[in-house]
């Protein structure tokens, strides 16, 4: 007999080891470990996600005739010794994972195995568009790695928006009209979210039982949990969100937390949908005229280029990678990013979605989270813990190289030319949360200035030596030279200040 083992991260009913699979002799194995679920303090959304849609995906699959042993178990190997004890497999069939902890894991397991049971891994593909050494394949020598080739690349070996063999519309970017701020009254058309049933009830139930203590809010729960819903969220996302995904793309906008984006990475990540489906309907909506091109490019960009890319850059790199601190940074992480109380209102406006659902957009993410955690020289192994912990869609292949490389710079510029930092004045262009902040953006030195003024050139002050050379901040770091000298004294006393005033609890509200 053999078994198929399934992990919560890979619910495709794509998957070689399904395709292949006997339904009549082989058996399904899925195993529910609360061991995993404590790896870290997982946000309850996330849970509730992984569980539910376990349980979903079984379903569907004995609807199909195969047979499930799906289990409830303390950890993956005593699931895995029950599974033995009742199926005697000959073999064990899995699909390769690209987590390392995982990976190592399953090494683990699989050396104490009896040695009449064989092991085989099968590919990953759909979960993406490249298996592991494909995509290590395409990265050449040490680094760094720019994300533009690679993802030129992968448009023409995919042949993605081509016309022979040059760009759709003749460009490979439409990054520049994609930075419009969203203010003046433009509204967006609402995301398709969803009503828990009766197993996501459940699990609701279950999950604030067991792991009640773990943070974020489970008052509501809006994620598509079984393909069906997967597919309605990205039929809505194309035909109604997409045409104004690219326009606004890099905006925040109160009370809005969602915007234009496509909300398709939970779903994404863990098989509901694959990244090709998503990719080819994107680019179906601009060959029937319903979405612009910069939209559609912009969109696809990040499937094709950015998931595939940062997931190539933690294959490439781990396991040395989760420890990378170039700049040295190793303050603690205050404590309102676990519960979004924060008299920031940039921060308060990104904080509270991913208490509330585990979510935010790419520039909350990176523009605000990020950016504090660079100004306050917060440590990016706490930083990363806590995106890893409070997402969605977090898992460790996309969030280490996100926030290790492309936030914090703790690499060292391994996959993303310079520092993503600003000062207030970045957020005040593409936001309207400043007009209702305590802090006033113009001031630099005041009590009541924007934190991330003097911060800003703080940051660059204390990294000069790593970064004065970097051709792309020659420019900033020349204004900087041409300052006043007391001018800069009193901008790094006020950042001085700001990050002492942060370890005694500062902005909390
Ligand atoms: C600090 C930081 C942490 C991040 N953590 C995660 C994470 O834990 N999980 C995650 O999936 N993405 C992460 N991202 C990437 C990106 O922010 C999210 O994929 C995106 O915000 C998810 O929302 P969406 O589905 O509405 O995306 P959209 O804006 O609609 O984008 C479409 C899709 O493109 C993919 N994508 C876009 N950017 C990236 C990227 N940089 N890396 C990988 N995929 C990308 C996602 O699959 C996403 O669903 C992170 C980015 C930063 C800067
Ligand atoms: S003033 Fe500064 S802290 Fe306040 S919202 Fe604007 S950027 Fe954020």
């Amino acid at each position: 007999m053999k078994t198929r083992w399934i992990f919560g991260n890979q619910l495709c009913h794509d998957l070689p080891i399904l395709k292949e699979a006997d339904k009549k002799n082989d058996v399904i194995l899925m195993i529910e470990a609360k061991s995993r679920s404590l790896w870290q303090s997982y946000h309850k959304q996330k849970l509730t996600l992984i569980f539910s849609a376990m349980r979903h995906f079984a379903e569907e699959l004995k609807e199909k005739g195969y047979t499930v042993d799906y289990r409830k178990a303390d950890s993956f190997q005593k699931g895995w010794e029950e599974h033995k004890k009742d199926y005697e497999p000959d073999s064990v069939h899995l699909t390769h994972v690209s987590d390392s902890r995982m990976e190592k894991a399953l090494k683990k397991w699989q050396e104490g195995l009896p040695k009449k049971i064989d092991v085989h891994y099968e590919s990953e593909k759909p979960l993406f568009l490249l298996d592991k050494e494909e995509a290590k394949g395409r990265l050449k020598g040490d680094g760094p790695w720019k994300a533009d080739s690679f993802y030129r690349n992968l448009r023409k070996d995919f042949d993605i928006l081509m016309e022979d063999d040059q760009p759709v519309g003749g460009k490979w970017s439409y990054d520049q009209e994609n930075r419009k701020p969203a203010k003046d009254g433009v509204e967006f058309e609402k995301a398709r979210r969803f009503r828990p049933d009766d197993v996501t009830k459940q699990v609701m139930e279950e999950v604030e039982g067991t792991f009640g203590d773990h943070p974020g809010k489970l008052d509501s729960f809006p994620w598509p949990v079984k393909r069906e819903e997967a597919l309605k969220a990205l039929n809505q996302f194309i035909s109604d969100r997409l045409p104004t995904f690219g326009t606004y793309q890099d905006a925040m906008l109160t009370g809005d937390a969602y915007m234009s984006h496509s909300l398709l990475s939970s779903a994404i990540n863990i098989g509901l949908l694959t990244p090709e489906e998503v990719m080819d309907k994107a680019e179906q909506a601009y060959y029937d005229g319903t979405a612009p091109l910069n939209a559609v490019e912009g969109f696809i960009r990040q499937i094709v280029g950015w998931r595939e890319y940062m997931r190539a850059v933690y294959l490439k790199k781990m396991p040395a990678y989760k420890k990378v601190n170039e700049l040295k940074h190793e303050a603690d992480l205050p404590s309102f990013f676990w519960d979004g109380k924060v008299t920031m209102k940039c921060m308060s406006e990104s904080l509270k979605p991913v208490v509330d659902v585990g979510y935010n957009h790419h520039i909350q993410r990176l523009m605000v989270l990020g950016n504090f955690a660079n100004a306050f020289a917060i440590s990016p192994q706490q930083t990363a813990d806590w995106f890893n912990e409070m997402y969605i869609d977090a898992y460790d292949w996309v969030v280490l190289p996100n926030v290790l490389g492309m936030a914090l710079f703790a690499d060292g510029g391994l996959l993303s030319t310079k520092p993503y930092v600003s000062s207030g004045k970045y957020i005040h262009k593409m936001s309207d949360y400043c007009k209702s902040c305590p802090f006033n953006v113009q001031h630099q030195t005041e009590d009541d200035a924007c934190p991330f003024n003097a911060l800003y050139w703080d940051f660059l002050d204390r990294h000069e030596d790593k970064l004065g050379d970097n051709p792309r901040m020659k420019l900033i770091y020349s204004q900087w030279g041409k300052r006043d000298p007391e001018k800069k004294d009193a901008i790094k006393k006020k950042a001085a200040s700001l990050k002492q005033q942060l370890t005694k609890g500062a902005f909390h509200e």
